[in-house]
C-alpha cells in the first residue's frame, strides 16, 4: 500500500510470460520497440550475473552526507535527475558522481506527467536536460525515467530522438528504510531499485545493502548492463 509502481507493470507481466515460452532468461521487457521505432522499457536488466541496480530520483532534497554515505556503502548508483533540481546545484551532483561511483541521467525538466502530452512537449521534457545535463555534467545522459513511470509510445519516440538508449522503469522500491517488491519477496538478479534524494536516505542505502546480501547478489552500475 502507498508504494508506486510503474502502471505498466502488470501488461508487462503477461507480456513476459508470453515471451517466457520463446525465449527463456529474458528479462527485459520491450515494449515499444516492436515498431521500431520507440526506445526500449526496462523493468530490470536481462542477466544472469547476481547484480543488482540503485537507481535515486529527484533531488529535490541534498545533503553533503548523502555523499559519504554512498561512498562508505560501496554502492554505486544511477541518479535521475530533475531538470529544474540539478540546475540548482550541480555541484552537489557532481561530487556525487566523482567521490561515489554514480552516473547522472535524465528525469524530465519539472517531473510533469508525460502522458498524453504531445510529441513537441515530450521531447523538450527529454532532451532539454539531456542538452544541459551535457554541459553541467560532461557527459550526455543515455537513460531516461519518466517521472511516476508514467509513458506512453510518445514518451518512447521522443526519447530515441533525444538519444535515450532505455526507457528505464524499476522492479522494487524502498521508502522508509523498507523495501517493497513487484514480484517475489527477495531481489533477484537484474533487479532496478528505486529510491528518492529524501528523508532516511541513510536507511535506505543500508537497506538496499542489506537486501542485496540477503539474496547474494552485488550492487553495480546500471549503465554496465543497458549497452
Ligand atoms: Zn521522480
Amino acid at each position: 500500500m502507498g508504494i508506486r509502481y510503474p502502471q505498466p507493470v502488470l501488461l508487462a507481466a503477461v507480456v513476459l510470460l508470453a515471451l517466457a515460452s520463446c525465449s527463456p532468461g529474458q528479462s527485459v521487457h520491450t515494449s515499444g520497440s516492436q515498431t521500431g521505432a520507440g526506445a526500449p522499457v526496462v523493468f530490470r536488466a536481462a542477466t544472469d550475473d547476481p547484480v543488482v541496480f540503485l537507481t535515486i530520483d529527484d533531488g529535490a532534497v541534498r545533503d553533503p552526507a548523502m555523499i559519504s554515505v554512498l561512498k562508505k556503502a560501496q554502492v554505486p548508483a544511477s541518479l535521475f535527475l530533475t531538470g529544474d533540481y540539478a540546475v540548482d546545484d550541480p555541484g552537489f551532483f557532481r561530487r556525487l558522481r566523482d567521490e561515489a561511483t554514480a552516473r547522472i541521467e535524465g528525469h524530465s525538466i519539472d517531473h510533469s506527467d508525460l502522458k498524453g502530452q504531445g510529441f513537441a512537449d515530450q521531447k523538450r521534457q527529454i532532451c532539454r536536460p539531456a542538452r544541459s545535463y551535457t554541459k553541467m555534467f560532461g557527459q550526455r545522459p543515455r537513460l531516461f525515467r519518466p517521472p511516476y513511470g508514467s509513458y506512453d509510445e510518445t514518451t518512447l519516440r521522443a526519447a530515441v530522438e533525444c538519444g535515450v538508449s532505455h526507457v528505464v522503469l524499476w522492479s522494487a522500491e524502498i521508502k522508509d528504510g523498507k523495501m517493497s517488491f513487484a514480484a517475489a519477496d527477495r531481489l533477484r538478479p537484474g533487479d532496478i531499485v528505486l529510491m528518492h534524494f529524501g528523508g532516511a536516505f541513510r536507511e535506505n542505502v543500508a537497506e538496499f545493502v542489506r537486501q542485496a546480501d540477503r539474496s547474494g547478489l552485488h550492487p553495480a552500475l546500471l549503465e554496465e548492463y543497458l549497452r
